[in-house]
């Protein structure tokens, strides 16, 4: 067969920067295998993360409104493909691999909890193993996916675990994902929440939008083009203080007035009474739950495995559940 993986591996050595992670040079898999004959170690580590069933959830996963109606809030799959392509530009303004940061922003939140970030906070309280959602992509990829997990690369799995704001990847490509993360949910929720109602455009802090930009294209690529001049051909990838101070006070600025609204949080008590309710039946009743999800429990504790089971939900699949176990029914006739 053609030796089209070996063509393109040269491709990088000689195109990439020398920043760059080479896909011949991967520290490898945990189980050993075959390389493909077409695709690159890290292009094959994306379609793997593409085709599984966790990233198709993601379309029925709540970003921060909860199973909005209207067509064009994001979900966590939108925002998914949005770090994918952040992540992806900045990766080719910088000769980085673009392929490995594909493949990382793919699978980085396919541990994320059904109900967005409150849904993380109740599983994390209640749970005394502990829950973070990059630790369970981590573990969606390692083990609960495909049966046996993904079997993906040290550096997709080191980009996917550290890809919140305090990680330490160790790729540059892993880097550029944890800010396309940031760039992108910062950016698209403050879309979302106009949209919503919850935040009147005028209320966004003056000096960020004199220095970002006054619209959300804008923003985007003042933080993109900011990042691309900052750090092209340097051994890091940064902002420079003053687009970093503007976009974190713009962070900041949608904690307070969009993450931490009553108004979007007004549903909030009742995600906690779900996934309460949920993870103490699977606590008494573990034979419950789908086998492929039971059988760990010898391995990694009843906790620990309910905690798989209600973060693979989606927003409808755990309200489906928890009616059928605490809402009666009404009849319906013979
Ligand atoms: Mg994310």
């Amino acid at each position: 067969m053609t030796e089209f993986r070996q063509y393109y591996e040269e491709l990088e050595k000689k195109i990439l920067s020398p920043y760059a992670a080479l896909s011949s040079e991967s520290k490898g898999r945990m189980h050993p295998m075959e390389k493909c004959p077409l695709r690159t170690e890290f292009q094959r580590d994306r379609d793997r993360i593409l085709h599984c069933k966790s990233f198709r959830r993601l379309k029925h996963k709540t970003q921060v409104f909860l199973q909005p109606e209207g067509d064009h809030y994001r979900t966590r799959l939108t925002h998914t493909l949005e770090v994918s392509q952040i992540a992806r530009t900045i990766c080719r303004a910088l000769r980085l691999n673009e392929d490995l940061a594909e493949a990382i922003a793919l699978g980085h939140d396919l541990g994320h909890t059904p109900f967005g970030h409150k849904g993380e906070d109740v599983l994390n309280k209640i749970a005394k193993c502990g829950f973070e959602h990059n630790e369970q992509s981590l573990r969606v990829v390692d083990i609960l996916e495909a049966g046996g997990g993904l079997n993906l690369t040290f550096e997709v799995r080191d980009g996917i675990l550290n890809h919140k704001k305090d990680g330490k990847p160790s790729t540059l490509e892993g880097v550029a994902v944890s800010y396309a993360d940031r760039i992108a949910y910062i950016n698209h929720d403050i879309d979302d929440a106009i949209r919503a109602g919850v935040l009147g455009p005028e209320k966004l802090p003056k000096r960020c939008i004199r220095i970002l930009g006054d619209s959300h294209g804008r923003r985007i690529n003042t933080m993109i083009f900011d990042i691309a001049e900052k750090s092209f051909d340097k051994p890091a990838i940064g902002m420079s203080a003053r687009i970093e101070e503007a976009t974190e006070e713009l962070r900041d600025f949608m904690f307070e007035n969009v993450y931490l609204n009553p108004l979007a949080k007004s549903e909030e008590g009742k995600v906690a009474a779900l996934v309460e309710g949920l993870f103490d039946h699977f606590m008494k009743n573990p034979d419950a739950m789908p086998e492929e999800y039971g059988k760990h429990i010898s391995q990694y504790g009843c906790e620990r495995v309910v905690c798989d089971y209600i973060a693979g939900m989606t927003d409808r699949y755990a309200i489906r559940i928890f009616e059928g176990l605490f809402v009666p029914e009404s009849w319906r006739g013979l």
